[in-house]
């Protein structure tokens, strides 16, 4: 007899399913994973079947209203991975299945065939915002709502709700050339093809690496390679390779890079070996996301490259998952389910009995440690190709530079260098991972600092608007002209940031042609596309930049990288600081000599005898992952243990001390050998939009024993309240 009730997950923040008897009439239950409509509550919401059973678990089940046949199904591997994702990372199963599918194929309707794009970068922006605030109050709402959104777009009817107005704000807008209104699905993005590289006989290393691959990929092996190889070595020429061979066999492929990786650049060498690429991408508008995954669903896609989700992406050939640049934490969600999607690439690998190749120049300790611990396979390609050297790194310390008094932003050293590159028609990149101008203004005579009222943080002075911004939540203020605590006082700023490097090389160097590119001041591929042919065109000189600049670039004529401040981010209270330190030095400085004509990196530091500093100097990998794995052993952190953080906020400090305290002892209630709780204690951003913040840390010798003791407050967590709870399992940010 066929079964009479359905388990249905809803996208609600509740550690449940809901179960339904079938519509009057029906005799068989919908297949596990189909799209359903039920009664919830007093409303109708859509959810999907995963479950079936003979008996009822409550009184009362009502009757599910209708299978959504316009809507596909979810396969049945995607649907192992949401229960495995539930359980690993503590999140309700609902809300996990709904993050795996993107909006879009939730809905057969069509609608928002408008959106509105930012037209002018995000400074120019946010200028406009300030002078139209109070005058023109909507369209200044409705500006803030767009640069708060992630790529600076928005659907047009959205943005009108969102601002609570009509859609006459962003018309107008547009009439100013301040925003622009596109029909999406004309909008795409000039993604260009680089001329295909095929013909390249590999390297030796590279031949070894792509045999074993080969084999896994056509035996079937659900074996995880991991490609730890220096920039330059050929990694990315190895992974088209090992494609061929997929799609050769009548497989599908998912590409992961990171988003900040999806370059024009780097999505063109896919677009010219293959045809049938898909590219998912956060700028995508609703109309194409819809249209890429329909294609994918019906197997009209090869090959898909996309950022974290495209780990979901709904293939029935699968045959090989690559994840490049496997060490960036931006793999990891940042919101609920808190997944990684290279661990989850691993476990869809293993369900589907299909290789995963891992690559990088930095791994993760994680994956290095399964690595030399057999359960990954190892390769090396230790030189870059075609005889490239890697360029020899100098440090300069910043102490004594300082006493020298030719300190300053630039040092002697580094400016004689890019005197030197720049005089012989070369380009340089100058490198500090902090935006703005200056991360603390100061009065000299009280002390007084600016700090955001809204979170216990310093705000940040933006030099190109004027004005100083919280980091966490875009509060905005212009600074007065003396302090405004003693009156008298002048304010100092301190602390410099990628603008102020800006100013200093200019000052330096008049005559160079220089670019300066960062989140603020880059909002669209387009910009981003616009620097990067600059660069190639040699139209420009010096780039200076975040993060953003220490990815993807391959400029032949790039012969200076200066890291301007290297040891930033090993003052963040993180146990991983150390390896985002080496890591963020190792790849700004493959971004030089990738041509024939060589190049060097000069790295200033305040600290130039830490060991990510110097293993950042001989750019040796393992030498790093020794003496990190001293130090990650003896405190029991990753890869020797496994941690999760729960994290508390309320803007009830006394609620938010009981609550943490009520889960903590839940926790710590006959613990099992070798699981520690640490904590409840303040966050190191104790405040955040004014609700107060706390955490609690587990650290764990087994997963198992992790989550026998997660399981035990599962349903408290997920319960809404007055205390945000969120587990974060395996958390890539500790603030
Ligand atoms: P990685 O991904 O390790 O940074 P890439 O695959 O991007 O390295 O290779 C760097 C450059 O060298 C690219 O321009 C690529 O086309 C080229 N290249 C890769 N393999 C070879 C090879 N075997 N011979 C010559 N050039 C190669
Ligand atoms: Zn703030």
């Amino acid at each position: 007899m066929a079964a009479r009730f359905v388990d249905v997950a809803l996208p609600v923040r509740v550690d449940t399913t809901f179960q339904y008897s079938l519509p009057p009439g029906a005799e068989f239950p919908p297949p596990l994973g189909s799209a359903v409509e039920v009664p919830f509550g007093k409303r109708r919401a859509m959810g999907y079947c995963v479950g079936h059973s003979d008996i009822p678990k409550v009184e009362g089940i009502r009757a599910m209203t209708a299978v959504r046949g316009d809507l596909p199904p979810i396969p049945p591997t995607l649907l192992k991975m949401a229960e495995w994702i539930s359980w690993y990372y503590a999140s309700p199963i609902g809300m996990t299945i709904n993050a795996m599918i993107p909006k879009e194929a939730r809905s057969s309707r069509e609608r928002g065939r408008k959106r509105v794009v930012l037209a002018v970068s995000r400074e120019d922006a946010e200028k406009a915002m300030n002078s139209l605030r109070g005058r023109h109050e909507a369209q200044a709402r409705a500006l803030e709502i767009l640069l708060s959104t992630e790529g600076g777009a928005f659907d047009l009817a959205g943005l009108a709700a969102a601002a609570s107005t009509s859609t006459a704000p962003a018309r107008t807008l547009a009439r100013k050339k301040i925003v622009r209104i596109v029909d999406e699905a004309l909008d795409s993005l000039p993604w260009t093809a680089s001329p295909p590289t095929s013909g390249l006989a590999l390297t030796a290393d590279q031949e070894s690496a792509l045999q074993a691959i080969r084999q896994s990929i056509e035996s079937r092996e659900k074996k995880v390679h991991l490609l730890l190889g220096v920039t330059g070595s050929g990694k990315t020429e190895v992974y088209l390779r090992a494609i061929d061979t997929a799609i050769a066999a009548g497989g599908q492929v998912i590409t992961l890079v990171p988003e900040i990786a999806l370059t024009p650049q780097m999505v063109g060498r896919y677009l010219s070996r293959f045809k049938r690429v898909s590219v998912w991408h956060s700028a995508l508008s609703s109309a194409q996301r819809r249209e890429s995954y329909r294609a994918v669903r019906k197997g009209e896609v090869d090959i898909l490259v996309g950022a974290r989700s495209a780990v979901f992406a709904p293939f029935e050939r699968l045959r090989l998952i690559v994840v490049d640049e496997e060490h960036e934490t931006s793999f990891k969600q940042q919101n609920e389910p808190r997944y990684n999607a290279r661990d989850v690439a691993v476990l869809r690998g293993s369900l589907e009995g299909v290789p995963v190749i891992l690559g990088s120049a930095t791994p993760s300790l994680e994956t290095y440690h399964n690595a030399i611990g057999g359960k990954y396979v190892l390769h090396h390609l230790p030189t870059r190709v075609d005889g490239r050297s890697l360029p020899p790194v100098e440090i300069v310390d910043l102490s004594t530079e300082k006493r020298r008094g030719t300190g300053g932003i630039i040092s002697e050293r580094l400016r004689i260098l890019a005197d030197g590159t720049l005089s012989r028609g070369e380009q340089a990149i100058f490198f500090l991972n902090r935006r703005g101008y200056s991360t603390l203004v100061q009065c000299a005579s009280c002390g007084f600092t600016y700090k955001c009222p809204r979170c216990e943080i310093s705000l940040t002075f933006h030099r190109s608007i004027g004005r100083l911004v919280c980091h966490y939540c875009r509060y905005g203020v212009a600074p007065a002209p003396v302090c405004p605590e003693c009156i008298t006082g002048t304010l100092r700023k301190t602390g410099i940031g990628v603008e102020q490097v800006e100013k200093a090389v200019k000052d330096l160097f008049p005559e160079a042609r220089v670019c300066r590119m960062d989140s603020d001041s880059i909002t669209s591929a387009l910009e981003y596309l616009e620097i990067y042919k600059s660069f190639v065109d040699r139209e420009k000189d010096v780039l200076i930049g975040t993060q953003m600049v220490a990815k993807g670039f391959d400029f032949p004529f790039m012969t200076l990288v200066g890291v301007v401040l290297a040891d930033g981010s090993l003052n963040i209270p993180d146990f991983r600081s150390a390896e985002r330190t080496f890591q963020l030095i190792t790849q700004v400085a493959g971004r030089a000599g990738r041509g024939s004509l060589g190049g060097r990196v000069i790295v200033q530091t305040f600290r130039p005898g830490h060991y990510s500093i110097q293993a950042a100097k001989t750019h040796d990998y393992a030498a790093f992952a020794e003496k990190e794995m001293e130090a990650r052993r003896a405190m029991g952190y990753p890869p020797f243990g496994h941690t999760a953080r729960i994290l508390f906020a309320s803007a009830d400090g006394s609620l938010l001390a009981a609550k943490a305290a009520q889960i903590s002892s839940l926790l710590r209630d006959g613990l099992p050998a070798g699981v520690r709780v640490l904590g409840p204690a303040p966050a190191p951003i104790g405040i955040i939009n004014g609700k107060r913040r706390s955490h609690v840390m587990i650290l764990s010798d087994t997963v198992k024993a992790l989550h026998s003791v997660l399981s035990r407050i599962r349903q408290a967590v997920f319960k809404e309240g007055k205390v945000r709870i969120a587990v974060d399992v395996d958390p890539a940010d500790m603030l």
